[in-house]
């Protein structure tokens, strides 16, 4: 039988927040930390802001993650960033395979495969994101799509280096649109994700893996997705650009997480 795992929660900030607005709303998580010391919080502000939401988290159990990186470690490739200055900066964590950076940036399974690689390499875990668009989904296609992904982008991974990686399940249609995935839909795809991790990798090892939902988490329903059996926590866009939000779901999640001990 698995036990729940306390909260995962990832509050992705995509292209928003300045150096001022990062310090004030770190200055509200920070406050707010102590009082949620059952979930593990991360925030993934954009490169402009690592450094100083890095110095804001020193000495907090408030972790740091980037929304993307480069497969090389340097060199001749302007405009993007590497692995080593991700931890350089204080990145405990990545994103990989975001939809938006599919979408708009041409990641295919393989660039995100490669990054999963050099993120590992560099001591970060990645957050691999995976997920179906609304016309897959129609079309009854979210399993094959979603198979297909984790067979591509997880490629080549040793048992090992796949116990360091983090899944987010972001059906597409979800994401942004205020249209979150039923708990009984998120449920379906992620216990799915978590049997492929078994086959692939034994019980044990698919049992331990993390393996968060994001798309439209709010604090209306981040209880009643949190209590099903394998969401271990949220990877969360808008509502995590105010305290207030990103708080609350976290509370939710906890009151989830503590009725299940
Ligand atoms: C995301 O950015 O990964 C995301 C899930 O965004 P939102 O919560 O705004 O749907």
């Amino acid at each position: 039988m698995r036990h729940k795992k306390p909260p995962f929660i990832a509050g992705n900030w995509k292209m928003h927040m300045t150096i001022p607005e990062t310090r004030s709303l770190l200055s509200a998580l920070v406050k707010a930390g102590p009082d949620l010391p059952e979930a593990q919080l991360v925030v993934i502000p954009p490169f402009t802001a690592l450094s100083e939401a890095a110095k804001l988290l020193l000495d907090t159990l408030i972790q740091l993650g980037a929304q993307n990186l480069f497969w090389e470690e340097k060199g001749a490739y302007t405009g993007e960033i590497s692995g080593p200055m991700l931890s350089d900066t204080g990145c405990r964590y990545v994103v990989i395979g975001h939809s938006e950076r599919r979408q708009y940036f041409d990641e295919t399974d393989g660039s995100v495969n490669k990054k999963i690689f050099a993120a590992l390499k560099s001591g970060l875990i990645p957050i691999v994101c995976i997920g179906e668009t609304l016309e897959e989904r129609e079309a009854k296609q979210t399993i094959p799509k979603v198979e297909s992904q984790l067979r591509q982008g997880l490629s080549g991974l040793s048992a090992a280096q796949f116990s360091e990686i983090i899944l987010a399940y972001e059906p597409i249609w979800a994401i942004g649109t205020g249209r979150t995935a039923t708990p009984a839909q998120a449920e379906e795809v992620q216990a799915f994700i978590r049997a492929k991790l078994a086959e692939k990798h034994g019980n044990e090892a698919a049992s331990c893996a993390i393996i968060i939902y994001g798309g439209s988490v709010k604090p209306a329903n981040s209880y009643s997705l949190f209590k099903e059996k394998n969401i271990d926590g949220f990877l969360v866009g808008g509502a995590s650009l105010e305290a207030e939000s990103f708080i609350q779901i976290t509370k939710e999640a906890i009151r989830a997480y503590k009725e299940e001990q």
